[in-house]
């Protein structure tokens, strides 16, 4: 696998890089030959969990927003002018878009509150609406303090994969992402999440290398 950051202390590599510029360890799977891959997560919650690489990630991802919006608004007014709305009617739906979409944005990058739970069910929904398919999968949560928390994933099931009936876990919405779950007990896991990106991760990996953000274990 490519490393786009390193797994050892998070750096961003270039595809040339053979030895991290920052900490000098190889970028080779070989470093953790004899380590046990199952388990590296370790039993019991992560001792840092408001670790630099988080805030990193939001202000990369605020970015991008702030770029790849601004595109598909104008895409729109130029579709809809092409489509006889004329020009000024165009910009006012392009206008209107991009201020839906940048609201859209910042409810979804919103930091919540941090709790702590059990999984208590997992769903799955499939939708077909004008021949579009829409791929709902939820998690349902009993939270400690007796609430009920529900979590949705359209595209990524990575942490729906890997979380399942019963286990206990907390959700950091410190962090800001849908995927910042850590699970209680990681001791029989063979990859955990990243909680910035969510893709799933070696456990015996430090950072994540698809995004560099800090992974939560023991
Ligand atoms: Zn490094
Ligand atoms: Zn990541």
């Amino acid at each position: 696998m490519i490393s786009n950051y390193c797994s050892f202390c998070g750096t961003k590599l270039k595809n040339t890089d053979e030895i991290c510029p920052s900490c000098g360890k190889t970028i080779s799977e070989e470093q953790y030959a004899g380590i046990e891959r199952i388990g590296a997560g370790g039993t019991g919650y992560a001792e840092t969990i408001d670790h630099e690489s988080f805030a990193a990630y939001r202000k990369k991802l605020k970015k991008t927003v702030r770029i790849i919006l601004p595109i598909i608004a104008l895409v729109i007014a130029i579709g809809l002018m092409f489509m006889g709305v004329g020009p000024a009617g165009s910009i006012f739906a392009g206008i209107c878009m991009l201020v839906l979409m940048f609201a859209v944005a910042a409810v979804q990058g919103r930091k919540k509150p941090d709790w702590e739970g059990t999984v208590t069910k997992k769903s799955y929904s499939h939708i077909r609406k004008k021949g579009a398919d829409s791929h709902i999968y939820k998690i349902h949560f009993r939270t400690d303090s007796g609430g009920n928390k529900t979590q949705t994933w359209r595209s990524h099931t990575s942490v729906y994969d890997y979380l399942q009936e019963g286990d206990r876990v907390r959700f950091l919405g410190s962090i800001g992402t849908p995927y910042a779950f850590e699970k209680y007990d990681k001791s029989a896991d063979e990859s955990i999440p990243c909680v910035c990106c969510g893709h799933l991760m070696d456990p015996r990996y430090t950072f994540c290398t698809l995004c560099g953000g800090f992974l939560l274990k023991r």
